[in-house]
């Protein structure tokens, strides 16, 4: 079973996708996660920057509201799921775990009671930033407003160890990754990141990002987007980078942090272009197929497809304990 750590379909939901038929040409639903053999993802609260603070509160939960929603009216696809201990039940009776995550921290504002409350509701990890430096941390977009994480930052961090939720550094500045790296006492995740040695956008990973990550027992999940996979990729061109590109980035990061830190992050719902082959939730599966190929073994697949993402969520709740 493949369990992905960043889906953007909550957005999706607002705008009244019923993820409960298969739709024709779009990136998840429950059907294709289904034919997938997707056992569970990630459904991010997404707010875009520039929200203001009030907007973005709202919006996180109404998108939670939907994503309520979409498990209720599909209860015989789905469940909404609050914790990694739920999932070998969930699998076992044919369900879909649905885990809820936010991405971008703004609807939390700077108050630690919301940030509990939106966890209380089942938010598992919060990504701090996206593309603008907010309350919380600088963003890899921006990276001007505080050098790092804010004060009220640090507070975050130490509440979220202390509650169990994932801190994801994706899309955070470097300054706030290595903030994190050195204040976080559990593991910390990425949830849809790529390695910049392969391709250089200023959002992927470093090589010591990557080792630190493993050093810290965390997670990194890599992302489909064909802008962070490959610099050759441009919209002019047909060319799109596809199932090798993908899995040069999973060797890549294997070999830097670890069989036991890398996953998968698509991204799906949040990406406007899609990998060649790779067109939505269902063919992720020809992901592992070219890992077969390479050689993986079928346990190391299984930890690369969902374990590892699974067990440090694990590691992360029982920091918190
Ligand atoms: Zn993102």
């Amino acid at each position: 079973m493949i369990y992905d750590s960043h889906l953007d379909t909550p957005s999706e939901l607002l705008r009244q996708r019923n993820i409960g038929i298969d739709n024709p040409g779009v990136q998840v639903d429950f059907p294709k996660m289904k034919a997938g053999e997707v056992g569970g993802a990630f459904f991010a609260l997404y707010t875009a920057p520039g929200t203001a603070p009030d907007t973005a509160t709202r919006r996180a939960l109404e998108m939670l509201s939907a994503t309520y929603d979409a498990c209720e009216a599909n209860e015989d696809y789905a469940v909404l799921t609050f914790g990694p201990d739920e999932v070998p039940g969930n699998e076992k009776k044919g369900l879909i775990s649905v885990f809820m995550g936010m991405e971008n921290a703004a609807p939390i504002q700077e108050s630690l009671p919301l940030l509990r409350t939106f966890y209380r509701l089942g938010v598992s990890y919060v990504t701090l930033t996206h593309n603008e430096d907010n309350a919380v941390a600088d963003s890899a977009a921006e990276g001007k407003r505080w050098g790092g994480l804010s004060p009220f930052g640090r507070e975050v961090v130490a509440e979220m160890n202390a509650l169990g939720i994932m801190i994801d550094l994706s899309h955070a500045s470097d300054r706030t990754f290595w903030d994190v790296i050195g204040l976080s006492k559990a593991p910390v995740v990425a949830t849809h990141s790529c390695c910049r040695a392969l391709c250089s956008h200023r959002r992927n990973l470093t090589d010591e990002m990557l080792r630190a990550l493993g050093e810290k027992d965390g997670y990194v999940g890599i992302n489909f987007y064909p802008y962070f996979l490959s610099d050759n990729y441009s919209p002019e061109k047909p060319w799109r980078p596809g199932v090798k590109e993908i899995v040069d980035h999973i060797d890549h990061a294997v070999a830097i942090a670890g069989i036991d830190h890398v996953g998968i992050g698509s991204d799906f719902d949040g990406i406007e272009v899609t990998p060649e082959g790779v067109e939505n939730i269902s063919e992720t599966q020809r992901v592992l197929e070219e890992m077969r190929h390479r050689g993986y073994s079928e346990k190391d697949i299984l930890k690369v497809s969902g374990q590892n993402l699974l067990a440090v969520w694990s590691r992360i709740v029982n920091y918190s304990e």
